[in-house]
């Protein structure tokens, strides 16, 4: 297999910081297409990764996975991309495409575990992927998206990640008009979540621990607001929502917010923290609620998503940062110091 050298940025160590390496990419197969990134998102599982907070990261390891940026190259079989076309790649570059979730396009439930943009295994080198904090990606066209020309590019990275990762269960449960969802830590992808469940017609309410997001939320589209440190509105809205999406990157009380849910109410949870989250059995049953997960989107609600934000004119609000400044970057993450997503100017790793 052919392969070529790229600069990138990423760690050799879960306590060493992120510095420049040089990584090898294939060159384009015959269904490959060449992206040359121009802007890549900062998401919270960048940081978890990195620090081998979820064990199993190989390194070096190269995060990224909210990647957009122009067509460079095209394999000579492509037939939904051609050379200069804008595109993005999300947090997945390929699957199994044989098991019963892939071949119902669910490539994000793999039954053999679809293949990460990083820490994944890179089938044709042999190695582990290297994800977007990059100059190149070169991906199967099959698991590339197809980006909406009226956006801002660098406030649409976010969606490929922090947006689908929202879209996907809020879709799944069918939040829409006459729903009362409860978005839970406003983030990266909680300030998604907001914007896209506002979007669907459902009533929002943001659930925040940071006094300072209280006068965001409403900008961001919430109707109501709770500051879940303070125990009085907590209890006063006990047992109000029908839906509850839990956007938290740390250790946090998961009771707390199913005291939320109505009966029959759903609590799902996408915020992956690095250690396990007891539930008591009566947050649980004498409301009959449920507590689920949901990982990401399938590539089909990726476009779908990503052309519904187009309709509507939805992006991430962001900070544009330099590549050198994302160690920086990630203590202010670690913070909740970011309204609400770092994008990474990769024009910056030319210099
Ligand atoms: P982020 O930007 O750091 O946002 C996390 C938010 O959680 C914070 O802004 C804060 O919101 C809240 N929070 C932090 N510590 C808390 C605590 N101790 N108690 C209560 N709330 C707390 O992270 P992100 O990029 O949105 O990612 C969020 C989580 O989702 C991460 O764990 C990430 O790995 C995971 N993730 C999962 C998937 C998936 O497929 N399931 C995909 C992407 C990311 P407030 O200030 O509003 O309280
Ligand atoms: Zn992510
Ligand atoms: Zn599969």
């Amino acid at each position: 297999m052919n392969t070529q050298i790229v600069k990138a940025f990423g760690t050799d160590a879960p306590t060493e910081d992120l510095k420049q390496l040089s990584i090898e990419r294939r060159e384009v197969r015959i269904k490959d297409v060449e992206i040359d990134i121009l802007y890549c998102g900062v998401c919270h599982s960048d940081l978890h990764t990195a620090r081998n907070e979820w064990r199993g990261t190989v390194y070096p390891n190269v995060p990224g996975h909210e990647i957009v940026g122009r067509i460079s190259k095209v394999g000579s079989g492509v037939t939904k991309f051609k050379v200069g076309d804008l595109a993005a790649v999300g947090c997945m570059v390929d699957s199994c495409r044989e098991c019963e979730q892939c071949k119902k396009g669910s490539e994000q439930y793999c039954e053999n575990g679809n293949v990460q943009t990083y820490n994944g295994l890179e089938k044709y080198l042999n190695k582990q992927t290297f994800g977007g904090y990059s100059e190149k990606i070169v991906v199967d066209e099959d698991f590339v998206l197809r980006v909406p020309e009226n956006l801002d590019l660098a406030a649409t990275a976010p969606l490929l990640c922090a947006g689908v990762t929202t879209w996907s269960p809020l879709k799944h449960w069918n939040v829409g008009p006459g729903m009362k969802v409860g978005i839970v830590g406003i983030g990266g992808l909680g300030h998604m979540g907001v914007k896209l469940a506002k979007a669907m017609g459902a009533h929002v309410v943001v659930i925040t621990t940071s006094p300072s997001k209280v006068e965001d939320a409403q900008r961001l589209g919430a109707d109501e607001v709770i500051l879940s440190t303070d125990m009085g509105q907590m209890k006063a809205n006990a047992a109000t929502l029908h839906f509850v999406l839990d956007c938290v990157s740390a250790e946090h009380d998961v009771n707390a917010y199913l005291s939320l849910l109505k009966v029959d109410g759903t609590l799902a949870l996408v915020g992956a923290p690095e250690h396990p989250l007891p539930i008591a059995a009566f947050s649980l049953i004498p409301t009959r609620r449920n507590f689920a997960g949901s990982t990401i989107g399938s590539i089909a609600e990726t476009q779908e998503m990503l052309d519904f934000c187009g309709a509507h004119n939805i992006v991430s609000d962001i900070e544009l940062i330099k590549m050198q400044d994302i160690n920086i970057a990630y203590e202010r993450l670690l913070k909740g110091d970011v309204k609400y997503r770092f994008v990474i100017d990769m024009a910056s790793l030319k210099n």
